[in-house]
């Protein structure tokens, strides 16, 4: 390393540390979000670390707004950062930043769609969103979801991991169910082993079977990469019993063993 690099990064490492400094997280309202949320402990004390480090950098990063007079106080943003934090780990926040923007609702948000049905006519319907993700953000989450994580994980269900694993699934630009994989891991594999376990899902969930991810995976592999995602991170076993192959790509991506930590 040069001595030009050395200094850059020396700078980038101070302007880390001012930045933690800027939003440091009170001892009290991380634990009470530890226990709030339990499945953001991964039980390492580094991994804790990295994560309250990460959830100060999100949160001097990202920009929240409160829509419908909804007003984000403390617990609420670093619910949100804690869990969006949770997938990119290892990987470090540079992963999102493609958008800054973060729209909390009180509720799910009732947004107008077009349908078109079979006779090609066009149907304007009401859908109810608990999370809604764009390219280029904002990203958009419903606190009562949100909210409710601590709970619904027992499920395999989470709303901020969903939405978060639709930003990284977006970063390349495609909703293709594949995120900006490091060089270890193969591309064409990657879609290869994901269609073959989406298309067994999309079976099972024609077939009516009990599934142990959220049928609303069957409706697109953007959407199945999102839900196997909320599993993995709430519910690894299930995952693991389900789609062993997923578990594996998922493991490899989130988690790569031999990893640092990123910034
Ligand atoms: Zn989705």
């Amino acid at each position: 390393m040069g001595l030009w690099q050395d200094l850059r990064a020396g700078w980038h490492t101070r302007r880390e540390a001012a930045a933690v400094n800027r939003r440091p997280i009170p001892d009290k309202l991380w634990r009470r979000t530890l226990k709030r949320f339990p499945f953001l402990s991964t039980g390492d004390p580094q991994d804790e670390q990295q994560l309250r480090r990460l959830t100060s950098l999100f949160l001097d990063r990202k920009e929240f707004s409160g829509a419908h007079g909804l007003e984000i106080t403390d617990d609420m943003a670093v619910a949100i950062a804690a869990q969006a934090c949770l997938p990119v780990l290892r990987m470090g926040l540079g992963a999102y930043d493609g958008f800054v923007g973060i729209v909390v609702h009180p509720g799910q948000a009732v947004v107008q769609r077009e349908r078109v049905d079979d006779d090609g006519v066009v149907h304007v319907v009401e859908e109810e969103l608990s999370g809604e993700t764009v390219q280029g953000g904002p990203v958009m989450l419903s606190w009562r979801d949100v909210r409710a994580s601590g709970a619904t994980a027992q499920d395999g269900y989470n709303v901020v991991i969903h939405e978060f694993a639709h930003v990284l699934d977006l970063a390349d630009g495609l909703p293709d169910g594949c995120p900006l994989l490091p060089p270890q891991l193969s591309k064409p594999r990657w879609l290869a082993d994901m269609h073959k376990a989406y298309d067994e899902f999309c079976r099972q969930v024609g077939a009516e079977e009990d599934t142990e991810l959220d049928p609303y995976g069957a409706t697109g592999i953007d959407e199945f990469f999102a839900v196997a995602s909320e599993t993995y991170f709430t519910q690894p076993d299930a995952l693991r019993r389900a789609f062993a192959q997923v578990y594996g790509l998922l493991d490899a991506y989130y988690r790569p063993s031999a990893g640092t930590p990123g910034e």
